[in-house]
């Protein structure tokens, strides 16, 4: 079976809620505007609850199944990202971002409609026992806003028992899926590094403590934790991505500023890059005789997939793509998610789903590709009806 003929029947109401949420882009925990189309439209389809101001902007839609008595489980939860990123669209579709500086480049937009079709499907034909939660939440880019509602007791308050969520993945083909059971995306953490020298006249370094060359040696130094501290076969990513000082060619600065990201599985080896770092800020400082600070920022943890409910998963996909178009062994990769907050409360699986060829995210020129999402809806669906099977 491949996408389900009810919502291939709404596609283009669909791509209408799309374009309409791609022009009102709104970034991390306040989307007012976001949040008011999602609850309109949920009340529109005939939600049985909605529960908004979670997380800010965030909410948790109830749909009951057939013949099922309010409350009455079980309850598998939905998840859907409504955030966007604060970076200019070149996209030049008519129905761009309104918000000038702010647009859908990770396809957020695409997700939240995605659920929303899930949601219009399920209300109408309840075909399932027990209640589905759908998860609308900000602040997937900053913040971290799944952490937030998993800390405001969603899992408790709806008693939702497994979590799924999908993400877009251009440059994989039309309506394939790929995921991957267990650990699929790493942790991420930030780093800072302030350095204070003393500057002067760039033709008497003499007489200056130099926060550039300390700059350059932290930034090198960094470099061999990957390289000489850490075990060959275990996954580590450092990347040093800033570094500002100064202003003038002939001017040695006072100040340096040093910044990156950390990407680890293991929290073993996420405590050894946090000591290492901490012992070549201080070595480093003191050899260049200046000062120098880190502030070392632990974020999103590891996104590890269930490996029964990613089982499931990959083969309610394969029933709406076929199975070859599914990779359910994908491996893991280094990038991040705060749905592993959500992963981390109950067991689940997150899924990517192909868009094709075309900008990537994060680009200003990516767009959301519109034909995905009956594909999504009906995954969402799917999961649903045979997870929690009419009797
Ligand atoms: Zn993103
Ligand atoms: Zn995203």
């Amino acid at each position: 079976m491949p996408v389900v003929n009810r919502i291939a029947d709404f596609a283009e109401e669909m791509k209408g809620w799309r374009q309409a949420l791609h022009q009102i882009p709104e970034l991390a925990l306040d989307l007012p505007k976001t949040a008011a189309f999602v609850a309109e439209r949920l009340r529109e389809i005939g939600v049985d609850e909605l529960h908004e101001g979670i997380a800010t902007s965030g909410m948790v839609a109830i749909i009951n199944g057939q013949g099922n008595a309010a409350g009455e489980g079980p309850t598998i939860g939905l998840r859907a990202d409504m955030d966007a990123l604060p970076i200019p669209e070149e996209t030049g579709v008519d129905y761009a971002s309104e918000h000038a500086g702010n647009m859908h480049a990770c396809g957020h937009d695409g997700h939240t409609t995605m659920l929303l079709g899930a949601a219009k499907y399920l209300a109408e034909t309840r075909n399932f026992r027990g209640r589905v939660a759908l998860i609308f939440q900000p602040a997937e880019e900053a913040i971290g806003g799944a952490r937030i509602m998993v800390e405001e007791g969603i899992m408790e308050r709806f008693g939702i028992g497994e979590v799924y969520a999908l993400h877009n993945a251009p440059g994989l083909p039309v309506g394939h899926f790929l995921t991957t059971p267990g650990p699929l995306m790493a942790a991420v953490d930030t780093f800072h590094v302030h350095i204070q020298g003393q500057g002067g006249h760039g033709a008497m370094p003499h007489e200056t403590r130099d926060p550039v060359m300390a700059a350059c040696g932290i930034a090198q130094a960094m470099q061999t934790i990957v390289s000489r501290n850490h075990h060959s076969l275990e996954d580590l990513v450092i990347s040093v991505t800033q570094i500002h000082t100064g202003t003038v060619d002939n001017v040695i600065p006072d100040t340096a500023y040093i910044n990156g990201t950390v990407r680890t599985f293991n929290p073993k080896v996420q405590a050894m890059v946090m000591r290492r770092m901490q012992e070549i800020v201080a070595g480093q400082a003191a050899s260049y005789g200046v000062t120098a600070e880190l502030d070392y920022e632990v974020g999103y943890p590891a996104t590890v997939n269930d490996a029964e409910k990613t089982r499931f998963a990959v083969d309610v996909a394969g029933e709406i793509s076929g199975s070859e178009k599914v990779e359910g062994e994908a491996g893991r990769e280094m990038g991040a998610e705060d749905f592993a907050y959500m992963l981390n409360a109950r067991p689940g699986s997150y899924l990517f789903l192909g868009q094709g060829q075309g900008a990537g995210l994060h680009h200003p020129k990516y767009d959301f590709n519109d034909e995905i999402a009956p594909i999504g809806a009906s995954f969402f669906a799917r999961l649903v009806e045979r997870a929690q099977p009419l009797p």
